[in-house]
């Protein structure tokens, strides 16, 4: 699906949630609105409201890709998934200014749908006494299927964007946080530490607090129960991971930044002439090295392709006993290639993204080094970076 040149991917997990509001909608809380209500209108308002909410969910989603959009970061894209949403943008913003306002835009568009549906919901209502419980309770039952969808959308969207508000990152609320600190401070590692040790802290407390509520406390305001409960600590512990994740990715970045391949691409490696039997290459190359891509290159040095072990792994006997070289290799334009002067963090990028080990490097048509995931890593380790499993 693509929504204003973005692409919207929905993870399989939102189908359970989606299926849990309408249950939860249908079987709980329109019956207990309206016990008037037959339950084809519960049911009915109860999907129209899981569409409407994950409508309003990629709401917010989409105007914090759209300003990140609007400062020049390209958008990888949305997805949709258990907690939400999250819009993958290309790299971090270079500014404070605009981190502060890439992150602001989604719960500031939350509250707004929150507001506008509430509005909606009410306006035109008359003669209801707010202070008066029981005048409240019978405007309430007598609202029809769209007033409650609407009322029911508007406190939801305000509970989005007050979670979202909250100051830990890699939470909206926690970027707002880093943004100020990283304004104030001029420093984004130290202002990342500390938005992220934050996100920490709240994490291990809905983690404290859901753990309690398995265990049959009761929480102010969360309440208690064992599905509340898990579900919290699930929250929680989604939140811990992703702080981490988040601070070793922008180590790695920090690190990274302004690193020339040329400076880390592997030089002493082996070529291969074209007509080299493919046997040969095998036993003779492959098994006694730790190389896995083979340059194929002509008398003039040029590269004519690469022979990657990927794919040598896939020939039966038979065809390894009959080809050369040339025929397993793969064409310079079908192999991702990186020139001297690239950043190693794109290359790194790039590797992390198509699964692969390593990238050729080429200059003038001549492959004059190797980049391989291994060697960044045991770079990385080497300038005492956290360790990372993916980047
Ligand atoms: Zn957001």
């Amino acid at each position: 699906m693509r929504v204003a040149g973005i692409d919207v991917t929905v993870d399989w997990s939102l189908l359970i949630i989606f299926l849990l509001i309408v249950w939860g909608l249908a079987s709980g809380v329109f019956p207990q609105w309206h016990p008037s209500w037959p339950p084809m209108t519960a049911w009915l308002t109860a999907v129209a409201a899981a569409v409407l909410f994950f409508a309003s969910v990629l709401a917010h989603e989409l105007s914090h890709s759209l300003v990140a959009r609007a400062y020049g970061i390209r958008v990888r894209r949305i997805m949709l998934y258990v907690f939400g949403g999250m819009a993958q943008i290309e790299h971090e913003p270079g500014r404070w200014v605009a981190e502060l306002w890439i992150a602001i835009v989604g719960p500031l568009t939350s509250l707004a749908i929150g507001f506008l549906c509430l509005y909606l919901g009410v306006v035109g209502i008359t003669r209801v006494d707010v202070t008066n419980v029981a005048s409240v309770e019978h405007a309430l039952v007598a609202l029809g299927p769209g007033r409650t969808l609407l009322l029911w959308l508007g406190q939801i969207n305000l509970v989005l964007a007050i979670f979202n508000l909250v100051p830990a990152f890699p939470l909206d609320g926690g970027r707002v946080l880093r943004a100020i600190m990283w304004g104030a401070t001029h420093d984004l590692r130290r202002a990342t530490r500390w938005a992220s040790a934050l996100g920490q802290a709240f994490a291990w407390l809905l983690i404290g607090a859901g753990i309690a509520m398995v265990l049959g406390f009761s929480m102010p305001i969360l309440g208690g129960g064992l599905i509340n409960g898990i579900w919290l600590a699930f929250i929680g512990w989604f939140l811990n991971n992703a702080a981490l994740v988040s601070y070793r990715q922008l180590l790695t970045q920090e690190i990274l930044q302004d690193v020339p391949v040329s400076r880390l691409m592997l030089t002493r490696f082996e070529t291969v002439p074209p007509q080299l039997p493919l046997e040969t290459l095998i036993d003779g190359y492959m098994a006694r090295s730790d190389q896995r891509a083979y340059p194929v290159v002509g008398d003039d040095t040029r590269l004519l392709g690469i022979v990657f072990q990927r794919d040598v792994e896939r020939l039966t006997q038979e065809q390894r006993r009959a080809m050369t070289a040339r025929e397993a290799m793969r064409s310079p334009e079908q192999v991702v290639v990186a020139r001297p002067g690239e950043d190693v963090l794109e290359v790194l990028n790039v590797l992390a993204q198509r699964d692969i080990n390593q990238v050729p490097v080429l200059e003038d048509g001549r492959v004059v080094g190797l980049v391989r995931r291994a060697d960044i890593l045991h770079w990385l380790a080497l300038q005492n970076a956290p360790k990372q499993t993916r980047a």
